[in-house]
């Protein structure tokens, strides 16, 4: 392993030179958060050695776990021919078998694939995609984003103003477009104040429906994370609101946007997350756990309609001028293809239902927990919403972060996990056994009873 001096080092070096995303520097410095070396199956192992299990796939990506023979197999053998050339006016052969696989994977009427290297980037594509459709086709004043409240859709300016997380969002506002907001299922603290009540469903597939049919004559698209929203807290949908949606959009000639970055390739239980609905989206953006958590990549999808409105002549200018010098790498689409064969292989989707039961029942104990307030889980994506007080639900004051004292609690159990905000997230590994998961949750549990 690593001296003493090497670990010194490398701490005080992380410390004084890397600025971690989504992190107050001021905590980080103050803390000892651990310096990753390796990993193996479901487990990190930091730079003393120390174990941790990956209890949140290392941001919502790892699927089959870490150091997969069959995936690392297929970088080093990618590597062996090439590691980049670019896709802009050349081809690449695993760009190519690649994108014939997540055609015949994807929901029906998916036929065309625009790569690039992560969820954001992937989002402003098919925001920008679904902006030009309507100006190459005539109707430039449909040039308006509908999405909703507590969304999240990246941190790049166009995916910002498509977002809905206030305390994320709200600083950039004078900077990006912003788009129109219907209210989100947030059934916890449902915003008409009438969650699981006759007239729950009226209201919240109603507002859609009104805001789609006023605006629609200048609304480009509409943009959504189906069944759950996740970066806001785990917040699931009515079932039925996608298909509601779906036929909302085909009624008044509105493109529908799937992100499917963080509930694309298992997550929820289905490979994708608009099949619970047997929706066919216009476009749909994957990302995450397209490389089963091993390189940065990223898909735009979309239909041959999209596609035919910019298929001219060079003069007409309906080209796409798009493009990341990264996309469609040749390593990450090997290891996209390696992680996708591996799914046939080891019956990952069929594997996953029964931990999917088990994690739900497992998670029944949590409604006794102190602060508890709200357990939210589709599939392997679960939020644990922690309140001051559980009559009332109060939310702690912001200088309480209570999110953040499970992690760190769990952290020292040899659980890595990440909040969002007093939202306490699970989402480990597909691969996870039922064994790491029960010792998963019991962690988790122990956690949040001592951080209260
Ligand atoms: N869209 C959704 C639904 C996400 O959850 C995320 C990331 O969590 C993104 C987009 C952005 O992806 P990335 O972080 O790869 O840019």
């Amino acid at each position: 392993m690593y001296t003493s001096e090497e670990i010194a080092r490398l701490k005080e070096l992380d410390r004084a030179l890397i600025w971690h995303p989504f992190t107050q520097m001021k905590e980080y410095v103050a803390e000892d958060a651990p310096i990753i070396a390796a990993g193996e199956g479901c487990y990190l192992i930091d730079i003393y050695g120390r174990r941790y299990l990956d209890g949140v796939s290392s941001l919502w990506v790892t699927v089959h776990g870490h150091r997969v023979a069959a995936i690392d197999l297929a970088i080093q053998e990618q590597l062996g021919r090439i590691a980049h050339s670019t896709l802009l006016g050349l081809g690449n052969i695993p760009s190519i078998l690649l994108a014939e696989k997540l055609v015949s994977l994807a929901p029906l009427g998916l036929k065309k694939v625009f790569y690039s290297d992560n969820g954001s980037t992937g989002v402003e594509i098919a925001l920008k995609i679904a902006f030009q459709y309507w100006r190459n086709t005539g109707q430039p004043q449909k040039k308006r984003f509908l999405s909703f409240y507590n969304a999240y859709h990246g941190d790049t300016l166009g995916a910002v103003g498509a977002g809905g997380i206030e305390l994320f969002h709200h600083i950039y506002g004078p900077l990006v477009v912003s788009s129109l907001k219907v209210p989100s299922a947030y059934c916890y603290r449902c915003p008409y104040g009438d969650a699981g009540t006759e007239d729950c469903r009226r209201d919240c597939f109603g507002a859609v429906a009104r805001t789609i049919e006023a605006h629609a004559p200048e609304l480009a698209a509409v943009i959504i994370e189906p069944l759950i929203q996740g970066a806001a807290g785990m917040l699931t949908w009515p079932p039925g609101y996608l298909r509601h949606l779906r036929e909302i959009c085909d009624a008044y000639d509105v493109l529908l946007i799937a992100d499917e970055v963080a509930t694309g390739f298992g997550r929820t239980g289905k490979l994708f997350a608009c099949e619970h609905e047997g929706v066919s989206p216009d476009l749909m953006v994957v990302a995450k756990g397209i490389t089963g958590g091993y390189l940065p990549l990223s898909a735009t999808l979309t239909t041959e309609r999209i596609y035919e409105a910019f298929y001219a002549d060079y003069a007409e200018l309906k080209t796409f001028f798009h493009g990341h010098t990264y996309t469609g790498n040749p390593l990450a689409c090997a290891a996209a293809l390696a992680n996708l064969r591996l799914f046939k292989e080891v019956k990952l989707i069929e594997k996953l239902q029964p931990k999917i039961a088990r994690l739900q029942e497992l998670l029944v104990g949590f409604w006794d927990l102190p602060h508890v307030g709200d357990i939210r889980q589709a599939g392997f994506m679960v939020g644990v919403e922690l309140v001051k007080d559980k009559e009332t639900k109060e939310p702690f004051p912001l200088a309480r972060r209570t999110g953040r004292r499970v992690i760190l609690k769990a952290r020292e159990k040899g659980v890595i996990i990440r909040p969002l905000g007093d939202v306490v997230v699970l989402m480990p590994p597909l691969a996870i056994s039922e064994e790491e998961l029960s010792h998963l949750c019991e962690v988790v549990a122990v956690s949040i009873r001592e951080a209260a």
